[in-house]
């Protein structure tokens, strides 16, 4: 049942007067359920709790965080057609699309929970004292990553189950050890009450501390203000706009004690196209990249928004098919009239730039909150000297870059802010373009070859991340088992005795992990 009040840990709380709903954008009205915005008194109590809880949930086996982990997954199951049918009110996103999320979401979490099942995710590194060695004895010093404590996530509003209450950041953080307070996203605040209550039964029925987790409402930034730069939350993980990320980003740099700030943010993930593929394949690539611009309306944050090849006949025909088959497409429904209003205003912005050419804009008539999709195209020389051109537009839209020459294409790669990903589309040639494909490298997270960026799978080996402002951190990854280590630091014992050490450190290694053990990683006892 939804209730429209927030949960700080296991107690429902609603003292505030501040109430608003969400908005069913293919309907055009609002939803039925309103909910209240979490209070200055609601906001603290959530963080104290969850420090209290981290005294012991940063000691709880993998084990045991397994279970939660797994216990989540099932109650977001048990939600069964209920979530889906609030998810797709908040969204206007199909019932397809909200159960592959779902899925993607259990998928996440039961992913965690094998991880810390297994333990060795905490790298375990031991060097053992060397008593004699000359001219100075060795200490045993043994290392293990620890939780940094609470954590804040900021949900997506382009993805309400896997990366929002009990999406990936989440799941990595508690997996990690460290309670979670979420800030419920407006847009979808029903679906995120909704998980939140999965995740309280959870908590209840695996015996975890109160406080491990709590879901606050808000639809202003005052919240999320209030919990960033409250002391005992020790880390932050967000996604949405490049303005958003970056003032938290900037809200938690000004703290007496500064935290990390995950934030994963806008992208154009550029897309190069070599000749001899344009030349072989010229109408299959327009397709496919008709169907990867629009597919989610565009509102994805690997969405192809820039494509770069050197000018030719054959990029001219490219640009044309392009044209012709993505207006066929029909177009679909924003997440919300916000969104929509935004890729509306941001795809008028890029239109107006001078000298830039529309190839593309779906002129029919549409429903409220449909995104009419569009293709542009401008010189590379153009491109380089206005870098509003550089700028996301949020949705289905992408502009085709025509370059003089190969080092113009170089340029323009080097000049662009950090991506999510790029893409090269080749046939025989890409050992012709080292120049390129390295400056692809420094500037994004992944690289594609031949395919389209869209897509993101959730594997060890992914890069869900990139130079700024793709990610406010280029080490880290939002995706995948590896995104836990954004939520831990490392930690060494110096000659500290067998017995004291966690069980992660033990000589007799009894929870079996593998660890690294004077330079080798061995599984066995010291
Ligand atoms: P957003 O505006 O960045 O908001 C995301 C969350 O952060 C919301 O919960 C918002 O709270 C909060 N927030 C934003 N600015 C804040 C600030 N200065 N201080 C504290 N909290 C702040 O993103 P959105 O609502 O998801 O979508 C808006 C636009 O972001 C889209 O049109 C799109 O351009 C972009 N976006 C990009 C991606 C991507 O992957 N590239 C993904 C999603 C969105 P309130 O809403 O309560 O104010």
């Amino acid at each position: 049942m939804i209730t429209g009040k927030n949960y700080l840990g296991n107690q429902l709380s609603a003292t505030g007067s501040k109430t608003y709903k969400t908005f069913n954008p293919q309907l055009n009205i609002e939803n039925e359920y309103t909910f209240f915005e979490a209070t200055s008194n609601e906001i603290n109590e959530a963080v104290e709790i969850a420090a209290k809880a981290f005294k012991s949930f940063r000691h709880t086996s993998g084990a045991q965080k397994a279970k939660f982990l797994n216990a989540i997954a099932d109650e977001i199951l048990a939600l069964d057609d209920k979530l889906i049918s609030v998810y797709c009110a908040e969204s206007g996103l199909p019932e397809g699309r909200a159960k592959g999320e779902r899925g993607r979401t259990i998928f996440q979490l039961r992913s965690f929970a094998e991880l810390v099942a297994d333990g060795s995710w905490v790298e375990a590194t031991i060097d053992t004292a060397i008593p004699d060695r000359q001219p100075m004895p060795k200490s045993d010093i043994r290392k293990i990553n620890i939780p940094l404590g609470p954590v804040v996530v900021f949900g997506a509003s382009n993805f309400p189950l896997a990366y929002s209450t009990a999406g990936g950041d989440t799941a990595a953080a508690l997996a990690s050890g460290c309670p979670v307070i979420v800030k419920s996203h407006p847009m979808h605040a029903g679906t995120g009450e909704l998980v939140a209550s999965a995740i309280i039964k959870a908590a209840e029925k695996t015996n975890m501390p109160n406080g491990v987790f709590s879901n606050l409402n808000s639809s202003g930034i005052e919240v999320g203000v209030q919990l960033v730069k409250h002391p005992e939350v020790k880390a932050v993980g967000f996604t949405g706009s490049i303005r958003g990320g970056r003032a938290l980003l900037d809200l938690a740099a000004q703290r007496v004690e500064p935290i990390p700030v995950f934030a994963e943010m806008g992208s154009i993930n550029p897309v190069v196209m070599l000749p001899n593929a344009l030349k072989n394949r010229n109408e299959a690539l327009a397709k496919t990249y008709a169907s990867s611009i629009t597919l989610g309306t565009g509102q994805f944050c690997t969405n192809p928004g820039l494509i770069i090849g050197l000018k030719s006949d054959d990029l001219t025909n490219f640009i044309s098919t392009l044209a012709e088959e993505i207006v066929k497409i029909e177009p679909s429904c924003m997440l919300h009239p916000n969104i929509f209003g935004a890729y509306e205003s941001n795809k008028a912005k890029a239109l107006a730039q001078p000298e830039l050419k529309v190839v593309a804009n779906y002129g029919n008539d549409i429903q409220e909150n449909y995104a009419r999709q569009a293709i542009t195209t401008v010189e590379g020389k153009t491109f380089l000297a206005n870098t509003t051109l550089h700028q996301e537009v949020f949705g289905p839209f992408s502009m085709v870059v025509q370059c003089d020459n190969i080092d113009q294409m170089e340029a323009i790669i080097s000049n662009l802010e950090g991506q999510l990903t790029g893409t090269l589309i080749a046939d025989d040639e890409a050992d012709k373009y080292s120049n390129i494909i390295s400056a692809l490298q420094n500037r994004v997270g992944r690289v594609i070859f031949n395919g389209v960026p869209t897509g993101v799978e959730v594997c060890p080996s992914m890069v869900h991340g990139g130079p700024y402002p793709a990610s406010t951190d280029s080490r880290f990854t939002a995706v995948g088992i590896n995104s836990i280590k954004r939520w831990v630091r490392p930690f060494s014992y110096q000659d500290w005795p067998n017995n004291l050490l966690p069980d992660e450190l033990k000589n007799e290694n009894p929870l079996e992990i593998i660890r690294t053990v004077n330079g080798n990683l061995s599984n066995e006892n010291i």
